[in-house]
C-alpha cells in the first residue's frame, strides 16, 4: 500500500505543503469536534422527522402530468416542516433556484401598496431585481409594492432606532438575510435573528418575518423557525440538497404564509396540489438526510481556509478562531494573482472538469470579470467545492462547500500548491 504521501505527491502536492496543512489541522481537532457535534445533532433531527412521517421507498417513485397525489412530495414536505419545526413546507422541484424561492414567497404574500423592510441593509444581489431596487421587468415595484431598509450599524449591530421609524402600518413583511453572501458584514447567528424578529413583532405583531436561510442551513442547532420566523426560504443545491438534489428550493413556515406561495408557485387554485416529481424524490429525500454531514464537511473546509491563509498573513472573513452561521469563507489576496491561482487550484482538485483551467472573464450582471471555480457534479451547486472572485480590488475570493471534508482539504492543499507555484507564497518562514 502507498502511504498518504505519495498518494498526495501523485495529485501534485508538494511535501511542505501538506506539511503546513497538517500542522493547521492538528489544530484543529477541537472545533472539528464541536462540528462533529453539531452534525450528530442536526443527523438526529432529520432521521426523526423521516421516522415520523414514515419514509418508505413507496415516496421515491417518479410521478407525471399533473402529479396529484403525490406521496413522496407529500411527505418530503412534512419531512422538512418537522425538521424546521414548522407548520408546513412547500418543497419543489419546481422551484428553479434560492432566488426563485425567494421571489415567491414575497410575491405571494405581498399586495399593491404594501412595503417589504429589509432591517439588514441591502439584500442578495439577485434580489435587488425581484424587489425593483435596480429597475426590473415583473419586479415587485412594479406591482405597486414598495420597499424600505434600514442599515446595519457600522459595527455590525441592529438599528434599533431606524427601525422603529420605517416599521409602519404599510409594513407587511420583513427579509431577513441569515448569510452575509457576497458582502463584508458579519453573518446573522439564530440568536441575533431572534432578537431582531422580537423586536419588529413588538412594534407590529402582524408583520411577516421572513428569513432567507441560504447557505445557513444545519450550520447551527436551531434554525430561524425556532426563534420566531414565519417563513425560512431556501435553495435545495445548496445546503439542505446536501448535494443530491439536483434542483429545487424551499418555503417553510406558517401555513398560511406556505399556502400563499404555493397559490403564487402554481396557480390560484390549484396551489400545493400540483406539481409532478418526475423521479427527484429520492435524491430530495437522500440529500436531506446526508445534508447535516455535508454541511459539517463544508465549514470544516471553511475553517481551516481560513486558518491556512490566515497563517500566511492573508486578511480572512470570517477568521480563523470566530464561530460559524454560515459556510461562505472569504480570503483576500490583494492582487488578481492570488485570486486566479487559487481558484485554479480548487478546479484542479475537482472531480468533475479537474483538466479545465478557469480564467477570468465578463459574466452578466457583473461590473468587473469574474474568475469562477467549478468542478461540481450539479451545475453552479455551491454545496459542491466551489470559488469565485471578483477581479477588482480588494482582490478577495469566495470560497464555499465541499460535499466531503476530505475533498474540501484537498482543494486548499491544491489552492496553497498554485500560489506556491506563482511565487505568492513562500513555506518554511
Ligand atoms: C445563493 C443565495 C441566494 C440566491 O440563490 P440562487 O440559488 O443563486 O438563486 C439568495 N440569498 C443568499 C444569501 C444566497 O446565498
Amino acid at each position: 500500500m502507498k502511504p498518504l504521501e505519495q498518494i498526495y505527491e501523485e495529485l501534485g502536492i508538494d511535501k511542505d505543503v501538506l506539511e503546513f496543512g497538517n500542522e493547521i489541522e492538528q489544530k484543529l481537532k477541537d472545533r472539528f469536534a464541536a462540528i462533529d457535534e453539531t452534525v450528530e445533532y442536526n443527523q438526529l433531527k432529520v432521521i426523526k422527522a423521516m421516522q415520523k412521517n414514515k419514509v418508505s421507498d413507496i415516496h421515491f417513485a417518479a410521478t407525471s402530468g399533473y402529479g396529484y397525489n403525490d406521496l413522496g412530495r407529500d411527505t418530503l414536505e412534512a419531512v422538512y416542516a418537522d425538521t424546521f419545526h414548522t407548520e408546513a413546507a412547500l418543497v419543489r422541484p419546481q422551484i428553479t433556484c434560492g432566488t426563485h424561492a425567494l421571489a415567491v414567497a414575497l410575491a405571494a404574500n405581498l399586495r399593491p401598496g404594501d412595503e417589504l423592510l429589509s432591517p439588514v441593509g441591502k439584500p442578495y444581489d439577485t434580489l435587488e431585481e425581484v424587489i425593483g431596487i435596480r429597475p426590473s421587468v415583473g419586479s415587485l415595484a412594479e406591482y405597486g409594492v414598495t420597499y424600505r431598509q434600514v442599515d446595519l450599524l457600522p459595527d455590525g449591530s441592529f438599528d434599533y432606532e431606524h427601525m422603529k421609524e420605517a416599521v409602519t402600518d404599510k409594513t407587511k413583511m420583513v427579509t431577513i438575510q441569515r448569510s452575509k453572501g457576497y458582502q463584508t458584514r458579519p453573518t446573522l447567528s439564530v440568536e441575533r435573528i431572534g432578537e431582531l424578529i422580537a423586536f419588529i413583532k413588538r412594534i407590529r405583531p402582524e408583520v411577516i418575518c421572513m428569513v432567507d436561510n441560504c447557505y445557513g442551513e444545519f450550520v447551527e442547532r436551531i434554525e430561524p423557525s425556532d426563534v420566531g420566523a414565519d417563513l425560512v426560504v431556501g435553495s435545495l443545491i445548496k445546503n439542505p440538497g446536501g448535494g443530491l438534489a439536483p434542483i429545487g428550493g424551499y418555503i417553510a413556515g406558517k401555513n398560511a404564509y406556505v399556502e400563499q406561495a404555493a397559490y403564487r408557485l402554481t396557480t390560484p387554485g390549484l396551489g400545493k396540489e400540483v406539481g409532478a416529481t418526475l423521479g427527484v424524490m429520492q435524491a430530495f429525500f437522500q440529500g436531506f438526510f446526508q445534508a447535516p454531514c455535508v454541511t459539517g464537511a463544508a465549514l470544516k473546509s471553511a475553517i481551516y481556509a481560513a486558518n491556512i491563509y490566515e497563517k500566511l498573513g492573508f486578511a480572512v472573513l470570517p477568521n480563523g478562531t470566530e464561530s460559524r452561521h454560515d459556510i461562505i469563507q472569504a480570503v483576500t489576496f490583494g492582487k488578481p494573482e492570488g485570486v486566479i491561482a487559487f481558484c485554479q487550484g480548487i478546479q484542479a482538485a475537482a472531480p468533475v472538469d479537474s483538466y479545465v483551467v478557469p480564467e477570468p472573464w465578463a459574466m452578466p450582471g457583473y461590473d468587473s470579470d469574474v474568475i469562477m471555480a467549478a468542478g461540481a457534479f450539479v451545475q453552479g451547486s455551491s454545496i459542491e467545492l466551489s470559488a469565485d472572485g471578483p477581479m477588482k480590488p480588494p482582490y478577495s475570493v469566495y470560497f464555499q462547500g465541499g460535499l466531503t471534508w476530505q475533498h474540501g482539504k484537498f482543494g486548499i492543499l491544491k489552492s496553497l500548491q498554485k500560489l506556491k507555484e506563482s511565487g505568492l507564497v513562500i513555506l518554511g518562514e
